[in-house]
């Protein structure tokens, strides 16, 4: 399937010269959405995971229905403050602004093998700080999967060492 028809650019949002790749419209058809989610879990299937891992808000949309359909748990990394127990943390690069990602302490079992999912691949910073998260806490980073990548921004590169999957290229 050509999801590209079903992500609607959006022009200076959210900070002029950056055109964003909105995700909204793909959701929003019932069909597109189910058979990329459909994708990344028959990836998934290969990998033998025991774990999705999505950074927030949009690595949530799409590993959600994943961490279902694979019938595994789903840990959510989140911005500093709002998970509620024991956290660990990492400093990250936004591809706009700077920011702190946290997990639980306890989400990840050690020798837990993780697929590692979020909307989009743009500079690599978020997966990045999601790779360290997880391997802190002894989790095997099994591979990454995104909806989009922007090759531009070579996120790619800092990830050179997982199994990659994304279903748009820009
Ligand atoms: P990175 O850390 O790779 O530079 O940026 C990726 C993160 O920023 C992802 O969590 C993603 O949700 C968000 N992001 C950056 N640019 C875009 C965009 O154009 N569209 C969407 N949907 N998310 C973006």
């Amino acid at each position: 399937m050509d999801y590209k028809e079903y992500i609607t650019i959006v022009e200076d949002w959210p900070k002029e010269g950056i055109k964003f790749k909105d995700i909204t419209t793909l959701m929003d058809n019932g069909k597109a959405f189910k058979s990329a989610v459909d994708e990344i879990v028959e990836y998934a299937r290969k990998l033998d995971i025991d774990l999705v891992v999505g950074p927030e808000a949009r690595g949530f949309i799409v590993g959600c229905p994943v961490s279902y359909a694979l019938e595994v748990g789903f840990a959510p990394v989140r911005k500093e403050g709002k998970l509620p127990r024991d956290v660990i943390k990492v400093d990250y690069g936004l591809e706009y602004g700077e920011n702190v990602l946290t997990i639980h302490k306890d989400a990840i079992k050690p020798g837990q093998r993780v697929l590692i999912v979020d909307d989009l691949l743009a500079t690599g910073g978020t997966v990045e700080a999601s790779i360290n998260l997880v391997e802190q806490l002894g989790g095997e980073v099994a591979g990454c999967a995104f909806l989009i990548e922007l090759t531009y921004l070579d996120g790619r590169d800092k990830i050179n060492d997982y199994d990659i999957l994304t279903l748009m290229q820009y």
